[in-house]
């Protein structure tokens, strides 16, 4: 059996709850403890189940509450070596910490974790690609641009994961500095709605039946204006949404609808 959920999403804090057939990781933990204490509980999962937290890269918005959980629940921790060095989440014992190189897939359990390279402006970002036995499942956020490493790991998953991070012009004509627009809006920032449509797309003719939204910016974006950018771009290709793909937002602040593979 397989659940998958986002627990929080967006600048404000990410996580992701998974399990199958009894294994269960988080990917990030950018919220407090007692958020993602709370967040799991509202969809009856106990922490202490949890088997490792994955982490994508060391922006506080996924690694906040990493350390506190590894602390609290003797969680052990794994990330690539760049997100290692980069992370501050206090100390952590030494049997906690696990890293991968090259981005070669490992198990945990009965799930096999493929990392891949993510364009984002942090140290060996990875994105995480996971096998469930026949079924395959994709975090794709904190993209600048659909990569090669993005789409090769994405195309042919059952769900995807997938950042809709900003409306382009409320970007540019929105509140933020300029060197923070460019930032955001640059190969090494977040993904744009538009672009999120293109992938998504190619995601439903490569056979994706779930696509879950998510990391969307809370100034430069909103839960209808994501959806309909990505609903639009899907229909260019004849795709409709509830009929050729499920689709939806993940919300901010709690857990999203718990998805059954
Ligand atoms: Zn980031
Ligand atoms: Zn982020």
């Amino acid at each position: 059996m397989t659940r998958i959920c986002t627990l929080s999403s967006g600048s404000s804090g990410n996580c992701i709850f998974l399990s199958h057939n009894g294994t269960t990781v988080l990917i990030d933990c950018g919220i407090t403890g007692r958020q993602a204490i709370a967040c799991l509980q509202s969809i009856d999962a106990d922490p202490c189940d949890i088997d490792f937290i994955l982490v994508t890269h060391e922006h506080s918005d996924h690694t906040s509450g990493v350390g506190v959980m590894s602390r609290k629940f003797n969680i052990p921790i794994i990330a690539s070596r760049g997100t290692w060095s980069g992370m501050s989440i206090g100390r952590i014992e030494h049997k906690n910490r696990f890293t991968f190189d090259g981005n070669k897939s490992f198990c945990i359990g009965e799930i096999n974790v493929i990392p891949f390279d993510i364009p984002h402006d942090a140290n060996l970002p990875t994105g995480y690609r996971f096998e469930l036995g026949t079924k395959k499942v994709a975090v794709a956020t904190d993209i600048g641009f659909v990569s090669e490493s993005v789409i090769n790991a994405v195309l042919g998953c059952d769900l995807v994961i997938l950042e809709a991070n900003h409306d382009r012009d409320m970007l540019v004509n929105g509140p933020y500095p300029y060197y923070l627009k460019k930032r955001i809006g640059g190969q090494h920032g977040h993904l744009c709605n538009d672009d999120a449509g293109e992938l998504a797309a190619s995601l439903v003719k490569s056979g994706t039946k779930e696509i879950i939204l998510g990391h969307l910016s809370i100034e430069n974006n909103s839960e209808s204006i994501a959806f309909k950018t990505v609903e639009r771009i899907l229909g260019q290709s004849g795709i409709k949404t509830g009929r050729d793909v499920l689709m939806s937002v993940a919300p901010r602040y709690c857990a999203g609808k718990v998805a059954g593979l």
